[in-house]
């Protein structure tokens, strides 16, 4: 039986409650009603991805599901927001009652976990294009921006560097051992949604690895109009990327891989300690990987060696 874009609506994204007093209306209407939230400011983003480009035909819808929300919220962490809502503008070639149970079970699976409300979107028929956004909340004034690095601030990051990168070097026929684990970071990623919240009071800038650390590293370093040194040796490395690094000598990989989602952000000296011991009751490992210098280039220090170092991380129209 061919669904109607209506009864899609209704089966797939209706929820039945919301978990945030925020939201007075969802989705069945026009528009969703959002109530305004006192001291906080909404912060907002979107992010779309399209088949061909962003994942490979026949992807799982589980995995499509998962990284287009896990994408949006590792946003959010960037800025230091708790995620309250999302709507999703859904294009679909065809209705294909199998698929959209499946993207729609790990939605609502996710929107639990990360406790967001679906609150709206848009279906049509078209390339297989799925568009996410996501809004949350931040308090007044202290939205976590690329723009507030400080030299001498130390720099840090969430989990592994290069797994996802490494995932996708598997997905593409590179043979690896034991390559489970990277495989789900790369079509599953962890957005860090506590630790953005944990390091609000503490970091002066964030940003999420989409595009490979030394590129997303650099939109940092650019906005605050400063530089920076990495230490090779302090990278958190798994043991997968240090084998395939051991096997290829492609050491820049990890440096330049997309879609890890970790958090970098930098912590002024004054605020190390306090920071650390917040971080170290969480699960995920946060490693200090470099100091914000004055100037506005990046370094890597390897083996004692100090070079300056270019991204190749991935770019649209690059
Ligand atoms: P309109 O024609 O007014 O734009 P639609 O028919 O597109 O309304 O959507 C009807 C309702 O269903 C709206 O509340 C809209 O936000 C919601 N909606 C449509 N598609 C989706 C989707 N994929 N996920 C969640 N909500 C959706
Ligand atoms: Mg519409």
């Amino acid at each position: 039986m061919e669904l109607s874009e209506f009864s899609i609506i209704e089966r797939f994204f209706t929820s039945k409650s919301h978990k945030h007093s925020q939201v007075q209306l969802g989705v069945g209407d026009d528009c969703a009603v959002l109530g305004m939230a006192e001291d906080c400011e909404w912060v907002v983003t979107v992010d779309t991805m399209v088949e061909g480009v962003h994942f490979f035909p026949n992807t799982q819808p589980e995995f499509l599901a998962h990284k287009l929300l896990a994408v949006n919220l590792s946003d959010l962490s960037s800025m230091g927001a708790r995620p309250v809502a999302i709507t999703l503008a859904l294009t679909l070639p065809a209705f294909d009652e199998d698929w959209l149970q499946r993207f729609s079970d790990r939605l609502f699976q996710l929107t639990d976990r990360f406790e967001v409300d679906l609150i709206g979107g848009d279906t049509t028929s078209g390339p297989l294009t799925l568009t996410l956004q996501a809004l949350g909340l931040v308090p007044k004034g202290r939205a976590l921006c690329r723009h507030q690095a400080k030299v001498g601030d130390l720099i840090y990051l969430t989990g592994f560097l290069g797994d996802a990168g490494l995932g996708l070097k598997v997905v593409q026929g590179y043979d690896l051992e034991d390559s489970q684990s990277v495989l789900k970071r790369f079509h599953c990623p962890d957005p860090r949604v506590a630790i953005g919240s944990i390091i609000l009071p503490y970091a002066n800038a964030c940003i999420d690895i989409s595009d490979g650390l030394l590129s997303d590293l650099g939109h940092v370093l650019k906005k605050s109009r400063v530089g920076a040194n990495l230490y090779w040796e302090q990278l958190p490395l798994s043991s997968q990327v240090r084998s395939y690094i051991y096997e290829t000598n492609d050491w820049k990989m990890p440096l330049n891989g997309g879609d890890d989602y970790e958090l970098c952000f930098t912590v002024s000296p004054e605020n190390q300690q306090r920071l650390e011991s917040c971080l170290s009751e969480q699960p995920v490992m946060c490693s200090q990987i470099g100091v914000v210098e004055a100037g506005d280039a990046l370094f890597l220090t390897k083996s004692g060696v100090r070079e300056s170092v270019v991204a190749t991380g991935f770019q649209h129209f690059g």
